[in-house]
């Protein structure tokens, strides 16, 4: 690694023009909005909504959201949340939910209080694992890496279904639970929760449902006719199901919920602490301190669009998929996979599709990538029609340059970047030159 130069604070201040004029240099610098939205590792959502969001998160940013007890508007939104989230869930009257500050939070909460049930109830167990279709999220693995579980990852079918035997049997004498998507990240579709339901009733286990990408707009693609497993707490096995509102809750980041069965799973969930000086403290997740911003945001979100604009907004989604499914079909060479829910992918046979990404990427679009097997990954979102169709026009123009020959650079098929190391930040490269030496 080259000289390490250190930035040190400025010793003088400057104006707030000055300051202002180079935020927004630096913002203009970014990939543009609509262009963004199809990579998406941002959801932005539609242009219509996101006066209500910003200026409701503005009212509450410097409010911080680890003291919602002291204040009684603060409470309320929560509750209003809250209850909605568990109701979108079919959670009854029995759910329970707690706000964390993304999936990551969300699914750490959920292992660790299946950890803690676990060490109540089967003492026996010393070496506690999971068991986890290979689709599962990497966030999952870096949670149980935390809690100390291991992973046990069974491989997907050819056809990148779960592979439910494989399931079966790899569950043993120490697994605590087992972890399903809905959907999963890479392949799009939602697990046979039903199916992991009944294993877990058989052998005592936690059932978790990383329902991050898709909890708050499966829902409303399915009142749209679009068919899918059950994955929600209609399936009796559920205990607990991740769901991020910053993603198609479309509330600013970091905002995530946990959602419990009933008290008996939250009760586990909870760290009250006691042995301190300053009396009892009790917190709604792992995280600490927060702003308020991304609740106000979710809360003024759910209430501007009511369930109408929710259906509407996954309408105009699946609109953006059909389009692109069509093009693809239309483009030889290109396939997509069938998916239950806002995430498509997009495959190529004859030519390398990390030069299709690599074209696009040429044209200003910035495309995420499914590594095994190789395609690109669509997180879909509502797009102005102008936009979907410019994707579409240099999508077909870039696979038949590919054809003639006439792109050679290839994309990454990644996860929001990791390896494109020439605007990296410094901890980025730091930890690289870390991951290398220790994996070589
Ligand atoms: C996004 C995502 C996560 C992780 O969420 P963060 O908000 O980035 O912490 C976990 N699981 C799935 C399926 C996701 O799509």
């Amino acid at each position: 690694m080259g000289k390490n130069t250190i930035y040190t604070l400025p010793t003088q201040g400057q104006s707030y023009d000055d300051i202002m004029g180079q935020v927004k240099s630096l913002r203009a610098k970014m990939t543009p909005g609509q262009r963004g939205k199809l990579a998406s590792t941002t959801f932005q959502g539609q242009e219509e909504m996101e006066k209500v969001v910003h200026d409701a998160f503005q009212e509450f940013l410097e409010w911080n959201g680890l003291f919602t007890f002291q204040e009684a508007s603060a409470a309320k939104m929560e509750n209003e949340i809250l209850d909605i989230c568990v109701d979108v869930m079919n959670g009854g009257e029995q759910g329970r939910a707690n706000l964390t500050s993304g999936g990551t939070e969300s699914n750490f909460n959920a292992l660790h209080a299946a950890r803690k049930w676990a060490r109540e109830t089967k003492p026996g167990i010393t070496k506690p694992n999971i068991v986890a279709p290979y689709s599962t999220h990497s966030t999952v693995h870096k949670v149980c890496k935390y809690l100390d579980l291991e992973v046990i990852v069974v491989p997907q079918l050819a056809d990148l279904s779960v592979d439910l035997d494989g399931i079966s049997n790899a569950i043993n004498e120490n697994t605590i639970a087992i972890v399903g998507s809905a959907p999963n990240w890479p392949y799009g579709t939602v697990d046979p929760i039903e199916e992991f339901s009944v294993m877990c009733a058989e052998h005592d286990l936690w059932l978790h449902v990383d329902a991050c990408v898709g909890g708050y707009i499966l829902p409303f693609f399915r009142e749209l006719g679009v068919e899918m497993p059950l994955y929600d707490f209609r399936v009796s096995g559920v205990r607990s199901i991740a769901a991020d509102l910053h993603k198609y809750g479309y509330a600013p980041k970091p905002c995530s919920t946990v959602i419990w069965r009933s008290q008996e799973e939250q009760k586990y969930h909870y760290m009250p602490i006691t042995e301190w000086a300053c009396g009892l403290y009790l917190s709604q997740g792992f995280v600490g301190s927060r702003t308020l911003g991304p609740v106000a945001g979710a809360w003024a979100l759910m209430h501007y669009w009511g369930k109408e604009g929710y259906i509407n907004n996954a309408k105009r989604i699946l609109h953006v998929k059909d389009s692109i499914i069509a093009k693809c079909n239309e483009i030889e060479g290109l396939t997509t996979w069938q998916t239950h829910g806002p995430l498509l992918m997009i495959a190529a046979e004859g030519f390398n599709i990390e030069l299709v990404v690599g074209g696009m990427e040429e044209l200003g679009w910035r495309l995420l990538g499914v590594q095994e097997p190789a395609a690109i990954h669509l997180t879909l979102d509502v797009m102005e029609e102008e936009y979907l169709q410019q994707f579409l026009t240099d999508l077909e123009n870039v696979v038949s340059e590919i054809k003639s020959g006439n792109i050679d650079k290839e994309g990454l098929l990644s996860y929001g970047g990791v390896g494109t190391v020439e605007t990296a930040p410094k901890w980025l490269l730091s930890a690289m030159e870390i991951f290398e030496k220790e994996n070589k």
